[in-house]
């Protein structure tokens, strides 16, 4: 019997660089996306990030999509 306890949510999807469906583990990031420094804290957005496994490519996807 084996009970897994990740800290991370993992889940399966397709990975470009693996050309297959693999583990992916994922969390949310809060990216800036003005290039102007003062306009910086209005422009934050959540971003998914996802993370391949098995090679380590990182894709990452807005989360507001308004
Ligand atoms: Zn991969």
């Amino acid at each position: 019997m084996a009970t897994q306890n990740h800290n991370f949510q993992a889940i399966t999807e397709s990975c470009d660089q693996c050309g297959r469906e693999t583990p992916h583990e994922v969390s949310v990031q809060i990216r800036t996306e003005s290039q102007k420094r003062e306009n910086a804290e209005f422009s934050r957005e959540p971003y998914r990030v996802t993370e391949c496994e098995i090679c380590g490519a990182e894709s990452s996807q807005r989360m507001n999509n308004a």
